[in-house]
């Protein structure tokens, strides 16, 4: 393990590991270190939807660029991630659900993020599947799928393969600066770099605070339920304009059902379960809009931390105060976004600027 390197990059879930990849392939020395294991936490528990036409405004040019790199990732790179581009539908099921995509539509068109409008036969001839209570959608053809199961391992072994170090079950408990250099205390070893990122997702704002940074960050417990295998049935991602359902089918036939529906837990106890209540409001959402849901047998519930900023805005760029210290956390739905957050903090780090505006995700915000 080297002791001295050029950068550090704290926490091994997207976000850092997309960065160290980056990084390490424009032939920066890089180590990343790890509390626990690789991508142990959010970003091996999450859905994997890739949906563009979900996203705040702020985040849909870094949306649909780390859409390409998902895709190069799988189709170039030779990463396993499970990229699959079905493309999706963002469905209402009221009148005001209806209105609200109907202005969604128009404002992320305006954005360059073209949407095809579905409603009665074209609709149904598109998604036979939908529950009669599903009024009208949006296609997005951008939309995609991955599975993080199999991206985590493929993703760590293409950060190693660039020549990076990942050094797992190594908890950082100090950072301190010290003659234009970063002393890190990690695992029971102190590891000195020159530089340092910070991509420890929910745990952000913690060891931000190791450096005398207070960012405002929460921690949202969020769940996902699974169904056993069935036949073929759901052929497209499938999210909800009220926020309140992300559903999809896997190659292996499984069905896995979210949407941000919230368990409960505190990050400082270390606690996260699923909450009875919210978990049978979302499974009825998920029924509501594909009845055929209703057939199969649940398998497993989780719930696991999502890193949020007070605005939900991607915390990204510079550390305030901290020369040679960045930040990379906290993007909601950092999964999707994790590559192009990783390669623009790359490019930030070595040529002094990003190639997306990321303006609005500047940690200075909150300073
Ligand atoms: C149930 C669920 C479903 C979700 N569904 C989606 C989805 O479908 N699409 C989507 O885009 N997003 C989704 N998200 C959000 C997404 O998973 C996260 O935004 C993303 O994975 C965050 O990545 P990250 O690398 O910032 O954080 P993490 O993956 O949490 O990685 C941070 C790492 O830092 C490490 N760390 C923390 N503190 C320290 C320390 N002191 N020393 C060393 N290491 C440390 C942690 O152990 C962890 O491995 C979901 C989240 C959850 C919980």
């Amino acid at each position: 393990m080297p002791r001295r390197v050029e950068i550090a990059v704290i926490g091994a879930g997207v976000a850092g590991l997309c960065t160290a990849l980056f990084l390490a392939r424009a032939g920066r020395e890089v180590l990343v270190i790890e509390r626990g294991a690789a991508w142990g936490e959010s970003s091996g528990a999450n859905a994997g939807t890739l949906s563009l036409q979900i996203k705040r405004n702020e985040v849909l040019q870094v949306s649909r660029r780390a859409i390409e790199l998902w895709r190069d990732f799988q189709e170039i790179d030779g990463i396993e991630v499970g990229f699959e581009q079905i493309g999706g539908l963002r469905v209402a099921t009221s009148e005001r659900e209806v209105a609200m995509l109907r202005r969604s539509q128009g404002e992320q068109a305006a954005l360059g993020v073209e949407t095809e409008w579905l409603d009665g036969n074209r609709l149904r001839d598109m998604a036979p599947w939908l529950g009669p209570d599903v009024r009208a959608a949006t296609f997005c053809g951008w939309d995609s799928m991955s599975v993080p199961l199999t991206g985590g391992p493929g993703l760590a072994r293409a950060v190693e393969r660039a020549g990076a170090v990942l050094l797992a079950d190594s908890n950082v408990v100090s950072i301190r600066q010290d003659g234009g250099r970063f002393r890190i205390g990690a695992g029971g070893n102190s590891i000195e770099a020159e530089r340092l990122v910070i991509a420890a997702g929910a745990w952000t704002g913690q060891v931000c605070a190791m450096l005398g940074v207070d960012l405002p960050v929460a921690a949202d417990v969020n769940m996902l339920t699974i169904t056993e295998p069935a036949p073929h049935l759901i052929d497209r991602v499938i999210t909800h304009i009220g926020g309140i359902l992300s559903l999809k089918q896997y190659p292996n036939g499984t069905c896995l059902i979210g949407g941000g529906w919230q368990g409960r837990g505190e990050l400082a106890a270390g606690t996260r379960e699923t909450e009875h209540v919210s978990l049978m409001h979302n499974l009825r959402v998920a029924m509501q809009v594909v009845p055929d849901l209703a057939k199969l047998r649940m398998v497993r519930s989780w719930a696991g931390y999502e890193g949020v900023a007070a605005d939900a805005l991607p915390l990204f760029g510079a550390l305030p105060g901290v020369a040679g210290a960045y930040v990379n956390a906290c993007a909601r739905g950092g999964y999707h976004q994790g590559p192009a957050l990783g390669e623009e903090m790359a490019r930030l780090m070595l040529e002094g600027r990003t190639g997306l505006d990321m303006r609005a995700f500047d940690p200075r915000r909150f300073a």
